[in-house]
């Protein structure tokens, strides 16, 4: 599961603009974010495995399904994806 990298090459941080790197989400994160965007995927499976954090304000965007979700208000605190 990747986002393709000429998507990722013109994807900023919606706050700073700031560069974005690819993550891998901790296990608990995951399965949270899952269930959360499950609500929204109403046939699909909502699959989360990484996210994209900003390298200028640590905020990370979830890839939910090989979809950046790019919004600020969804985005995970540094210390919560910490681990
Ligand atoms: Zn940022």
């Amino acid at each position: 599961m990747a986002v393709d990298p000429e998507l990722l090459e013109i994807l900023v941080c919606p706050a700073d603009h700031g560069d974005l790197e690819q993550i891998d989400l901790p296990e608990a994160v995951r399965t949270r974010l899952a269930q959360r965007y499950q609500e929204e995927f109403k046939d699909e499976r909502a699959v989360v495995e990484s996210g994209l954090r900003c390298t200028v304000c640590g905020r990370v965007y979830p890839i939910v399904s090989d979809i950046p979700v790019m919004l600020i208000d969804e985005a995970l605190e540094g210390p919560e994806v910490a681990g």
